[in-house]
């Protein structure tokens, strides 16, 4: 299966040919786009899905992933021979997510968390599906990020930006503890969820220096990277190589406008300021000494820090070298540029689990009896089958299983 993921410079090479196709057949007559038509119904007679209702929405000129107006100015009802529900994941439904929380792994939910999709993910296709007969497995398999930024510019509601970190930044959890490996930036997102919730707190605290800052921070979503979706190499590695000491421009403009960001050129200050953000205290000593033991080791080649064999490791790849992993350094050392602090909130983000299906993702009801003509594909079956998935992801396999989950449906047999 292809991976989708931090497609530097090429972003709109991988939606283009979907795209390219999906409007020929609009040209051919074979698709007929329905916008702003709000499924509420799934149509059934007989114990056969025969098509949807719901409601026309009023139009809106929002902006790509705003919320949008729930006007409702007429009705409609479509007929067809088959029904494939693609409505996406849970995420940006907090009630949902909180629901269905792993509680007997994770423990609690969160009572604070940012949402790292947009207000229209909100699973609200999942009850009117199991109203025509489809059933829901591992609902509790969800994927959530422990890097989430409170955007400073948002777009959607309590919108959240996930960092996708480079391997340098020192991360410490609420009470100023430093995680232990293999809870390193990059590594176990699952695991570090956990550890992180240990505490009893939802958050934890990234500090790092200027030169991590500028080479390694890179926030998800199109519209925080004009470089993925420049479509161009050159505007990438200018970003990266000419930075002149700045970040990317929309990192920096976090470091100035986000709540979620300390910046200080003492660690007495930076602890100062992480003091008015955290809802625990913080001890300047007790991070003084972990940053200094770490520091102790940072020049030398046979360090024995595990954070710093990884950032080793991954210099010795030279893409990684050249534009993700900062040469170790002393973060206490001036030199180095000013310290950051940024708090990190829990990311909402995708759906492990969902709607039950088969191998030509037809539904699969309660009772273990699929559900004819009707169907589902994409994050609202968990990728796949209700969770194929499993409880674990590679970055960037989700657009994937999208994709093949719809084309299974496509060309199966099953589908009319
Ligand atoms: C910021 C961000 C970064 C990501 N990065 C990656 C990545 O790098 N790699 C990767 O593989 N995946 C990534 N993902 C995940 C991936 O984008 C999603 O899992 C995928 O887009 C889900 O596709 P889908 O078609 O199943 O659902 P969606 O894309 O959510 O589409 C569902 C559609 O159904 C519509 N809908 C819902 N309910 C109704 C209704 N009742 N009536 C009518 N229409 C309805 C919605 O409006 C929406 O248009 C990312 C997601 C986000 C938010």
């Amino acid at each position: 299966m292809p991976r989708f993921h931090l497609t530097w410079g090429t972003g709109p090479g991988v939606v283009a040919p979907f795209a390219e196709r999906v409007e020929a057949h609009i040209e051919a007559g074979l698709i007929q786009p329905r916008f702003r038509h709000q499924v509420s119904h799934i149509i059934t007679q007989g114990g056969i899905v025969k098509g949807v209702s719901g409601e026309v929405l009023a139009s809106d000129d929002a902006p790509q992933g705003a919320r949008t107006n729930r006007q409702e100015i007429g009705e409609f009802e479509v007929y067809a021979p088959s029904v494939l529900v693609a409505s996406g994941g849970i995420g940006g439904n907090l009630d949902a997510v909180r629901k269905n929380w792993p509680v007997d792994r994770l423990g609690p939910a969160p009572r604070r968390m940012v949402s790292g999709v947009p207000f229209h993910v909100d699973g609200r296709m999942i009850p009117i599906t199991e109203a025509a007969g489809g059933h829901v497995i591992n609902a509790d398999r969800m994927w959530h990020y422990t890097e989430g930024l409170r955007n400073w510019d948002p777009i959607w509601p309590n919108h959240g930006i996930r960092i996708l970190p480079g391997p340098s930044s020192m991360w410490f959890d609420a009470r100023g503890d430093r995680l232990p490996a293999p809870y390193l930036p990059g590594f176990d997102t699952l695991g570090t969820l956990r550890e992180i919730l240990k505490t009893g707190q939802d958050y934890s605290w990234f500090i790092l220096s200027q030169k991590i800052i500028q080479k390694e921070f890179a926030l998800s979503g199109s519209e925080q990277n004009p470089d993925l979706t420049a479509g161009k190499w050159g505007e990438v590695l200018r970003a990266r190589l000419l930075s002149r000491g700045k970040a990317p421009a929309p990192v920096e403009a976090f470091k100035k406008h986000g709540a979620d960001f300390v910046v200080a050129d003492t660690l007495s200050e930076l602890v100062a300021g992480m003091n008015e953000l955290g809802e625990l205290p913080l001890e300047e000593t007790h991070l003084r000494r972990q940053i200094e033991a770490r520091d102790a080791q940072a020049d030398n080649p046979f360090a024995k820090d595990a954070q710093l064999i990884a950032i080793n490791a991954a210099r010795n790849y030279r893409g990684d070298r050249l534009i993700r992993t900062a040469k170790p350094h002393r973060l206490l050392d001036r030199a180095n540029g000013p310290l950051i602090a940024v708090r990190l909130n829990i990311l909402t983000r995708k759906s492990l689990g969902g709607l039950q299906t088969d191998l030509d993702g037809q539904l699969i009801g309660a009772d273990g009896a699929t559900v004819p003509g009707l169907f589902a594909a994409g994050e609202v079956a968990g990728f796949g089958g209700g969770g194929y998935h499993g409880y674990n992801a590679l970055e960037g396999s989700f657009l994937g299983g999208c994709l093949f989950t719809g084309r299974q449906a496509g060309q199966s047999r099953a589908i009319a």
